[in-house]
């Protein structure tokens, strides 16, 4: 069956795809477990949206992939895509292995050749994902081992290969940030921390952030568990601005200030009242706040205080 012939069906499934994991968002599910993604029914039929033996997945009645994965990684490490950007600020997905006509990369190149979207799950915990779609491939590297992956339609524009300019690079992984990097971090601090915040223990997703302790940007800000805290929107508020801090035994402590001060409810329940408090910790060791990044977080609280 070639891919031309069969070209509406193929987009067929793809868009249904895109829109049943566009409904699941919309119900506050934005991950998917590995069970789920094999149950997904297209007219009629099971086609299981993940592969989890393989990175790549291409239904047997399709001729290009589907979709790609990437594995998850321990709360103390970078995602394995975070260190491959190109000279031109976009992200690479490796091939299958080193042969570049394996049958998974063909599938892999044909998705690519036809400018088809695909989606692409981030592990987030074991068996559990997090998709980012519709991505493109638009570029093939086959002396690296690897495609150029487009975010987004304005990823889509940029010419790959190019060394770009300081400016322009600096846009295409602002765009990268916003689409992957962030989304996955949060995805991984509020799984980490049972979807509860670790100030008052509110477990309303939709009003949790993850907050970096050093900030994104600074030396060791990167987007490690480690370096995140399950906050609500207000407390991650209140923390970025030293309005509370965490001290590095694990305590709230409330600006000296802001405890002196007179309000309503929130102020007096939502922040007063969290002084001295122990904050919940993820059940796993390894996803606990680091330390050191807690005290150089903490000396800054101190001196705005
Ligand atoms: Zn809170």
């Amino acid at each position: 069956m070639s891919i031309m012939a069969d070209a509406a069906l193929d987009l067929r499934l793809r868009e249904a795809a895109a829109a049943w994991l566009t409904e699941r968002t919309q119900r506050q599910q934005e991950l998917a477990t590995k069970a789920e993604l094999a149950q997904f029914i297209f007219e009629g039929r099971r086609v299981a949206l993940l592969d989890p033996q393989r990175g790549i997945r291409k239904p047997a009645f399709l001729d290009a992939a589907l979709s790609i994965r990437t594995r998850f990684t321990p709360p103390g490490q970078l995602p394995p895509y975070e260190d491959r950007e190109g000279p031109d600020g976009l992200l690479r997905y490796k091939y299958r292995g080193d042969d570049p006509n394996h049958h998974e990369n063909v599938a892999l190149r044909r998705a690519y050749e036809h400018r088809l979207p695909l989606i692409w799950f981030v592990g987030i915990a074991p068996a559990l994902y997090l998709p980012r779609y519709p991505v493109w491939l638009i570029a093939d590297e086959p002396e690296e081992l690897q495609f150029v992956v487009a975010l987004d339609e304005a990823q889509r524009l940029i010419q790959p290969g190019n060394a770009a300019d300081t400016e322009r690079r600096r846009y295409v992984e602002r765009l990268t940030k916003l689409r992957l990097h962030q989304p996955v971090f949060r995805a991984r601090v509020l799984q980490a921390y049972g979807n509860t915040c670790t100030v008052c223990q509110l477990r309303h997703r939709s009003l949790l952030d993850a907050a970096h302790i050093i900030p994104d940007g600074q030396p060791a800000g990167d987007p490690v568990v480690p370096n995140g805290l399950a906050l609500c929107k207000i407390h991650h508020a209140a923390f970025d601005q030293n309005i509370i801090g965490i001290r590095p035994d694990l305590r709230v402590e409330v600006r000296p200030d802001i405890l002196k001060e007179v309000d309503g409810p929130m102020l007096r329940h939502g922040i007063q009242e969290m002084h001295g408090c122990h904050i919940a910790l993820p059940r796993e060791r390894s996803a606990h706040p680091h330390r050191r990044r807690l005290e150089a977080r903490y000396e800054q609280f101190r001196a705005a205080a």
